[in-house]
């Protein structure tokens, strides 16, 4: 027997829930079926300070690797920064380190810093459309970060540095295997990310770009108004914004 009074509340709760969006939004993101999100100060604040602690395990690996002191680790570690793009990519061409050790090893930080964060939560959900995580972190650490704010299952996919044949962002190799291994079209993808630099390869493949303009060292490195097409300062605000707010 059919409950008529659940099913008009359930309706009610429906038409808020489906209300129309703000026209910008519409006319900006209408299009977009698929949203690829950062993790790192991008679903959190920068203000976090998270990559302090594993840049300080980065130097403690190598510390221990090498059986060196901390200065001569940091000297090490920054110049296989320059050289090779990533700290990663010096120790696997001159150490023969293992990639999945190291990762694993550096990402083993306490996420004591990070809070649940209900309005981002709440508004992933709201957005239309199917979220991927893009990350040139490791798998194992996105899924703990995700679940520190709550928000990990809003997320149909994810990317991590291993999916990207270790070839971070913003070398293109990573989108390019993103889009083919979830079939998605750029022209339809959305990319939201605090490293400016991120977004230009995003742009590129034609994919609309958003800069989470909040604090991030080295954020604006590389920032052109050309390839990044909405600024903002924090998710979870930006799409209470554009979907309304939840009652
Ligand atoms: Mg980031």
């Amino acid at each position: 027997m059919v409950n008529k009074s659940f099913h008009f509340a359930e309706e009610v709760k429906l038409a808020r829930r489906n209300r129309p969006m703000d026209p910008r939004f519409a006319s900006q993101f209408g299009h977009i079926t698929d949203w690829i999100f950062d993790l790192d100060n991008c679903l959190y604040p920068a203000s976090t300070g998270l990559f302090d602690l594993i840049d300080q395990r980065m130097g403690a690996f190598i510390e221990r690797l090498l059986g060196v002191d901390p200065v001569e680790a940091k000297r090490v570690q920054k110049a296989h920064f320059h050289q090779h793009g990533t700290t990663l990519a010096g120790l696997m061409r001159e150490h023969q380190v293992d990639p999945h050790q190291f990762l694993s090893d550096v990402h083993a930080i306490p996420l004591d810093r990070i809070e649940p964060d209900d309005r981002l939560a709440d508004n992933l959900g709201r957005l239309p459309g199917r979220k991927i995580l893009f990350t040139n972190a490791d798998e194992p650490y996105a899924r703990r970060v995700l679940e520190a704010l709550g928000v990990g299952g809003h997320f149909a996919e994810l990317h991590d540095i291993h999916a990207a044949e270790l070839q971070p962002k913003p070398n293109a190799h990573g989108y390019r295997l993103l889009l083919d291994r979830f079939a998605v079209d750029p022209r339809h993808a959305a990319m939201v990310e605090d490293m400016a630099q991120n977004l230009k390869p995003a742009k590129a493949l034609g994919m609309t770009t958003i800069w989470v303009d909040n604090g991030s060292e080295r954020g604006n490195h590389g920032h052109h108004p050309d390839y990044i097409d909405l600024t903002i300062t924090d998710v979870g605000e930006w799409l209470e914004e554009m979907l309304g707010e939840n009652e």
